[in-house]
């Protein structure tokens, strides 16, 4: 049995932060990553990357250009409510659209290079001591941290369920030429017929684009509806690589327990309910994790305080913003509204894939476009 004072599961955007920001917070910390696939990886995304997400990063000493070198910046948001309600405009920091197979293999090496060991291992089992928390019967660990996607076995060892089927999305994504008239721009288009879904397309840069669809699991779609739907929102695109992935919406995120095992990223619920975003949330969090990962069995109750200080008030709003957003003329008014003014545009934008707030600004302008 060896014994490491952290133990994160899972090398993505949470783990690899969390594994940098475990070692900045104390350098002589003994981290060990344990993954089951080997870098470089696929893993099921839109490529989207918030700018908010690189400065995360940035400030754990990882260079966001050496994240997104070879791929320009997406300086322009379109959006399209399902009413047909269309705004596009420049975002207030260009987006980076980034495979995660690149992204992610570059974020964990630079995480690595903190000093931090990366092992291949499938974890099957935890049991959490009064003093540790052991893995597998192979490692012991001071603290552990489960940054191990949508269907985390770190979450079920804390008897923590699934998300609902009404607050956790499917989505399936491929990569196809990029549609005509989309260069430059990131294309969200909201379906009027299954409210709440949405289809996308963002530009990788080279011609080609992400483009992808999804859905609440609670609406039933099987593989041929999300393709259905990606046909209807975005017609005649014929993308390649098509998989589909679950993403655990933060309405339905469950409380940080207490004691020495931290969930991050998608292992928490941590996504935009809104947008599907969720990388932003994974860096974040996994910072935060890792900083809170040195003080044993208190980790649980630091790291729950500092999630709720940072991100508790925009994770309100982001949830009263989903759940006014089912009736779809309010999606409408609020593109509406977007289009007519650029702060209003950016509070949206903020609200969707960083950590804005539903400004009242925006609430008023909405109702002024109200059909
Ligand atoms: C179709 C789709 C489109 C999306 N589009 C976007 C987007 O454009 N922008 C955005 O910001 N977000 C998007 N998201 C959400 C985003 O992909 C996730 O929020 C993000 O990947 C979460 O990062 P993570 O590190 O928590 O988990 P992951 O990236 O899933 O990493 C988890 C890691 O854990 C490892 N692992 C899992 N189980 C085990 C185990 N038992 N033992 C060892 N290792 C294990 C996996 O191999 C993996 O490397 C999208 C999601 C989907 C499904």
């Amino acid at each position: 049995m060896e014994h490491w004072d952290v133990v994160v599961v899972g090398g993505g955007p949470a783990g690899a932060a969390c594994a940098a920001a475990a070692r900045r917070a104390a350098p002589g910390t003994r981290v060990l990553v344990l993954d089951r696939a080997d870098f470089p990886r696929d893993k099921v995304c839109g490529d989207g990357i918030a700018p908010e997400a690189l400065d995360v990063l940035a400030g754990l000493g990882i260079d966001p250009a050496a994240l997104t070198d070879g791929y320009p910046g997406v300086p322009r948001l379109r959006l399209r409510s399902p009413g047909g309600a269309t705004a596009e405009r420049a975002m207030h920091r260009p987006a980076a659209v980034v495979p995660r197979a690149v992204f992610d293999h570059r974020l964990l090496t630079g995480a690595l290079a903190s000093g931090t060991e990366l092992r291949r291992h499938v974890v099957r089992r935890v049991v959490v001591h009064p003093q540790h928390v052991e893995v597998d019967g192979s490692f012991t660990a001071g603290v552990l941290v489960g940054a191990d996607g949508a269907e985390s076995v770190v979450r079920r060892a804390l008897g923590i369920g699934p998300n609902r089927d009404d607050r956790l999305a499917v989505a399936i994504r491929g990569y196809a030429p990029e549609p005509p008239g989309t260069a430059g721009v990131q294309v969200i288009l909201a379906s009027g017929q299954r409210w709440p879904a949405y289809a996308w397309s963002f530009p990788l840069g080279d011609g080609r684009a992400n483009v992808g669809y999804g859905e609440l699991v609670s609406g039933g779609a099987n593989r041929a509806e999300l393709l259905a739907g990606l046909d209807r929102l975005l017609p005649g695109v014929r993308p390649e690589q098509l998989r589909a992935h679950r993403l655990p919406l933060s309405t339905g995120r469950p409380r940080q327990p207490d004691g020495r095992v931290l969930l991050a990223g998608d292992a928490a619920s941590l996504i935009n309910p809104l947008t599907g975003e969720g990388i932003f949330y994974a860096v974040l969090s996994g910072a935060l994790a890792g900083a809170a990962a040195g003080r044993g069995a208190e980790a649980g109750a630091v790291y729950r305080k500092a999630l709720r200080a940072r991100l508790g008030r925009h994770l309100r709003h982001s949830s009263t913003a989903a759940w006014t957003s089912r009736w779809s003329r309010v999606m409408d008014a609020a593109f509406g509204a977007a289009a007519a003014d650029q702060a209003v545009f950016d509070d949206v934008v903020h609200l969707g894939l960083a950590d804005g707030r539903l400004t009242g600004r925006t609430l008023a302008a909405a109702a002024r476009h109200r059909r």
